[in-house]
This record gives C-alpha cells, sequence and structure tokens, in this order.
C-alpha cells in the first residue's frame, strides 16, 4: 500500500481522491458521450486535486468548473475530455498544440500527458506561475507564456491543434491563420454568458470547416494582461 502511495502522484491517501472517485468520473463521461479511450485514461491518470485550492480538492473528480481565484475557473472534466477528443479526431495526429488560457494548467497536462508538444498562454500572472509550479511538479514539459492569447503564438505557429478555453463572441483570426493544413481548432464561441463549441478544421486543401458543437459555458476571454 505505501508503495502505491508513492508510485501514484495523484494519490494523496484522502478517499476523496482516490482511485475509485476517479472511476465514478470516468464513468460518468462514457455516460456523457465520451468515446475516446486515449482521453478517457489521461482524465484517470492525471490528478486534477494537484491543480485546484486545497479547500476544493476533496470535491476535484465531481464534474464540474471549481472557482481557482483571480475570477476564473478550472473547466468541467467533460468539457476538458470533449475539447481533447475533438483535436485528437483528426486525420493526422495532431503534435503540436496551443491553448489559450492556462489557467489552472489542467487542460495543459491532459494535453501534454497524451504526448502532445504544448504550448499555453495566460493573460493573469499569477495563474501562469501556479500552473508552470503543478505542471513542472508533476513533470510535465509545457511551453507558457504571460501574454494575451488571442494573438495566439506566432513563433511556434503553426499549430496542428488550438484549444481556446475562454469564451468570445467571435473567433479571433489571428488565431485561425496559426493553424496548420490538417489542423484542428476548437473554441467557445457566443456572445452571452454561454457559449458554443466551434471546431474549425483546415482542410488539406486549405479550405475551412466549421461545425457548431454543443453549448458550453467558460469564462470569457480578456484582452491584455495583469500581472497580479
Ligand atoms: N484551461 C484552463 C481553464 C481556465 S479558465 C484550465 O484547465 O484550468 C480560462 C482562462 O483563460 C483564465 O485563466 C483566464 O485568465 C484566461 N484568459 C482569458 N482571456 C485570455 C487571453 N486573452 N489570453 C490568455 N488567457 C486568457
Amino acid at each position: 500500500m505505501i508503495a502505491r502511495l508513492r508510485l501514484d502522484p495523484g494519490t494523496t491517501g484522502i478517499g476523496m481522491t482516490s482511485q475509485r472517485v476517479r472511476d465514478r468520473l470516468i464513468e460518468r463521461l462514457r455516460e456523457q458521450g465520451i468515446r475516446d479511450e486515449r482521453v478517457l485514461a489521461a482524465i484517470r491518470n492525471v490528478p486534477r486535486h494537484v491543480f485546484m485550492d486545497e479547500a476544493l480538492a476533496q470535491r476535484a473528480y465531481e464534474d464540474s468548473a471549481f472557482p481557482i481565484g483571480h475570477g476564473q475557473t478550472i473547466s468541467q472534466p467533460w468539457v476538458v475530455a470533449r475539447m481533447t477528443e475533438l483535436v485528437l479526431d483528426a486525420p493526422r495526429l495532431p503534435q503540436k498544440v496551443l491553448e489559450v488560457g492556462t489557467g489552472s494548467g489542467y487542460q495543459a497536462a491532459i494535453l501534454a500527458s497524451l504526448g502532445l508538444q504544448v504550448h499555453t498562454v495566460e493573460r493573469i500572472g499569477a495563474l501562469l506561475r501556479g500552473a508552470r509550479k503543478v505542471l513542472r511538479g508533476l513533470g510535465y514539459n509545457v511551453r507558457s507564456k504571460h501574454d494575451d492569447g488571442r494573438a495566439g503564438w506566432a513563433e511556434h505557429a503553426p499549430f496542428d491543434a488550438i484549444v481556446v478555453t475562454a469564451g468570445a463572441a467571435a473567433l479571433e483570426p489571428a488565431l485561425l491563420d496559426q493553424l496548420a493544413i490538417g489542423g484542428t481548432l476548437v473554441a467557445p464561441v457566443g456572445a452571452g454568458t454561454t457559449q458554443t463549441l466551434l471546431r474549425v478544421r483546415r482542410e488539406d486543401d486549405g479550405q475551412l470547416q466549421q461545425d457548431m458543437l454543443e453549448p458550453v459555458v467558460f469564462v470569457p476571454l480578456l484582452a491584455g494582461v495583469v500581472d497580479g
């Protein structure tokens, strides 16, 4: 038992974060339509409680968003799973991915655990510093920068996948410009407090194919950077 605890950094020994509790979340995600076994395994293996405030950690395997400070939230596991499934569901397996909105670092960790080269941009300095610490602690190699992610990350473009984890009324053209041929972008788009998940594929002939998928709720994509 002790050996097992040492081997699994996600097991704190607190019942609420145990493997059984995580398995229950995986069953729920299956019931809610998540089919990609790679994604389900990633959600099962990445310790979500490490990305959350200690006071909320015992609820980490509920399928809910939770506050992470600075008015932001860690995304709901279903939405993380769905966006990840959508970018993996491409004719060629993506390698380089851009995430806009690092937040807690949880979505970045899921993508990194699947072997993708993750680049992530966050506008709130304090959140980015926290996420970097957790990601490093878990051994994930994620490139990150403190910036307004609406401009993407031109130096590393093009990306095989782009995941926007904050909502806006319209898609940023700069992000689309950084999407590789054969690449997939997913973003919550909508003018109100709820959005629709938009998937854009850049086909091999360069044409863009757009699909509006299910309704989602994200915090807003905001302009500029803040440090604290
Ligand atoms: N992917 C995150 C979700 C965090 S919520 C997770 O797994 O925890 C969305 C995040 O997007 C917030 O941290 C917010 O500060 C950030 N954000 C909002 N507008 C942004 C912008 N223009 N550039 C970069 N990050 C942005």
